[in-house]
């Protein structure tokens, strides 16, 4: 195969916790070869940098690019980063305590690295590739497992004073809520992070609780969702009924919060839990306007993330390069 592809392409790297995915793109958002492996937690973190550049050497191949024609490296990584080290100076799904990770991928791969918390990525990617960069101040937030959030402000991502913003998942909710995996109490994540969701369903179900949840689910406790705790509220079902309201009324009280401090023009929201249920943002959007002040709400629009798991690809690629 001759050089098919001409101008400089960029190499973007999503590492989960679960799986590691890696693409070739170009400046417009397009992703050209896609590959993916699972994380080698058990190697641990030398494991893991090895599996990347082997990821990395597959996807130049299969490309047919020279390697001299990959402009960068981005790789978009759960934890915080270090502003000057750039290391990841804590990640608890990878097991990464104070990782060279960026240093180690830049000498392996002999090509210039960056790395980005994982959801600022997919927030940039988000705006410049799905967005196109026009609204200004955007927020997202991605309800998976955990919550994650990202922030662009005047047009720029936000990252705070020491390069760890955006922790919008840890936003204290209730003083006195739920045990959150961070150590604190009353996180908006331990509210609407989609394992404590399911979490506490679960515990219900195993001690025996039968509602229309238990039909929905076929009696497989193992394959319980977010969907299902939606569905089965939308039934009449009176536990996840109770969870279900609680969700409902924390994500739009979070969303109130977000917008009476921002004013953001657009807040995307991502995340199993946004895809996997049907009615959750509109329920959460009227939660809101009845909690915000109204100037806050002005022309404000909530939109689903399109661009699914090319953001965070896309966004650790571009992220740090003006549009
Ligand atoms: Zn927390």
């Amino acid at each position: 195969m001759g050089k098919i592809y001409v101008g400089f392409m960029r190499i973007g790297i999503d590492l989960g916790g679960t799986k590691i995915i890696g693409g070739l793109v170009d400046e417009k958002g397009l992703v050209r070869v896609r590959k993916r492996i699972p994380t080698p937690r058990e190697k641990g973190y030398e494991g893991i940098t090895e599996s990347i550049i082997h990821l990395i050497h597959g996807i130049i191949e299969d490309s047919a690019v020279d390697k001299g024609g990959i402009e960068r490296i981005g790789i978009a990584s759960a934890g915080q980063i270090d502003r000057y080290s750039h290391r990841i100076v804590f990640s608890p799904n990878l097991g990464f305590h104070d990782a060279p990770l960026r240093d180690d991928i830049e000498r392996g791969t002999g090509i210039a690295t960056f790395i980005e918390n994982d959801v600022n990525a997919a927030t940039y990617g988000e705006w410049r590739f799905g967005l196109k960069g026009v609204p200004q101040n955007v927020v997202g937030i991605f309800l998976g497992t955990g919550i994650g959030g990202g922030l662009i402000v005047d047009g720029k991502l936000y990252k705070g004073f020491s390069n760890v913003g955006g922790e919008i998942g840890h936003m204290t909710v209730n003083p006195d809520g739920y045990q959150c995996n961070c150590g604190n109490t009353g996180c908006f994540e331990a509210y609407c992070g989609g394992s404590y969701i399911v979490e506490r369903v679960k515990r219900r179900l195993e001690e025996g609780y039968r509602g229309e949840i238990w039909s929905l689910i076929k009696g497989d406790i193992e394959t319980l969702h977010a969907g299902h705790i939606e569905n089965a509220y939308r039934m009449g079902d009176d536990f996840c009924g109770r969870i279900w309201r609680e969700v409902i009324e924390y994500l739009g009280a979070a969303l109130a919060s977000i917008v009476n401090l921002l004013n953001p023009e657009m807040i995307i929201l991502g995340g199993g839990v946004i895809y996997g249920t049907k009615y959750l943002i509109d329920d959460a959007r009227d939660v809101m306007k009845r909690r915000a002040m109204k100037a806050s709400l002005e022309g404000l629009r909530i939109e689903k993330a399109m661009l699914g798991e090319d953001a965070a690809i896309l966004g650790a690629a571009y992220a740090g390069s003006a549009p």
